[in-house]
Parts: C-alpha cells; sequence; structure tokens
C-alpha cells in the first residue's frame, strides 16, 4: 500500500500551483471525480514541482512537494477550493484520486476529513487503480 501524505488547509488568498492542463488530465479527473462520487464540477488541479520525496512501503520514494513542513504528494484546499498535486509519470501513482476523495467528502458533509476517518478511504486506492 503506497502511502500519501496529503493536507487539508485554509488559504486565504494565497494559491499555489500551476493550472496547466496535462495530457489526459479532463477524462482522468472525470473518471477519478466520478468514482469517488465527487458532486458538481470537480476541483481546479493546480501542479507543484516535486522538491520532496518520502519512502513507499514497497522500497520506493514518492514525489512530494513541501507544504507547511511536510512532503507531500498532493494537498485539497477549501478556501477557493482547488487541488495541489506533483506529477509522478502517470495518473494511478499520482494522488489525484485521493485528493478527489476529500474533495468529495468536503461537497457532501462540509469537512474534507483530512485524519481519513471516514469508510470511504476503503475505495480511494481502488479508484486510482481506475486511472491509466
Ligand atoms: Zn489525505
Amino acid at each position: 500500500m503506497r502511502s500519501l501524505v496529503a493536507l487539508a488547509a485554509v488559504l486565504v488568498g494565497c494559491v499555489q500551483g500551476d493550472f496547466t492542463e496535462r495530457a489526459g488530465q479532463r477524462e482522468a479527473v472525470a473518471l477519478a471525480w466520478h468514482a469517488v462520487g465527487g458532486a458538481g464540477d470537480a476541483p481546479a488541479i493546480g501542479w507543484r514541482e516535486a522538491e520532496c520525496s518520502t519512502p513507499t512501503d514497497e522500497g520506493g520514494r514518492l514525489l512530494g512537494f513541501l507544504e507547511r513542513g511536510q512532503c507531500a504528494s498532493g494537498a485539497h484546499f477549501t478556501a477557493p477550493e482547488y487541488v495541489n498535486l506533483v506529477w509522478p509519470g502517470d495518473w494511478r501513482s499520482s494522488a489525484l484520486a485521493h485528493e478527489l476523495m476529500h474533495a468529495a467528502l468536503y461537497r457532501r458533509t462540509g469537512d474534507d476529513d483530512a485524519g481519513h476517518m471516514r469508510p470511504e478511504w476503503a475505495v480511494a486506492n481502488d479508484v486510482a487503480l481506475l486511472l491509466p
């Protein structure tokens, strides 16, 4: 199981990331957003440069960016709402499905469950495996 470090934060007037769409992004986001039960339009994706990495359970390294003192492969922000991701080389290895699960929970409950306590998390990794 890959270990994802992700953060939820409220930012005031400081949006980070490059919001240029990647090849295949529209399809990957639509697939993942539907699979996590997202309502309305999926949040925008802002890409961050890889600047750190964390060890995975399989002995590899997971690329990330520094966010509040942690190396995160993704982050979901709520004010305004958007997602930051680092590009690991394919959609399946990215934190896209994970961060969209945060967003879907936020839309549904008003809380993006930063502590990953809700039962919905059981499907987040399965959703990632649906991606190219
Ligand atoms: Zn998370």
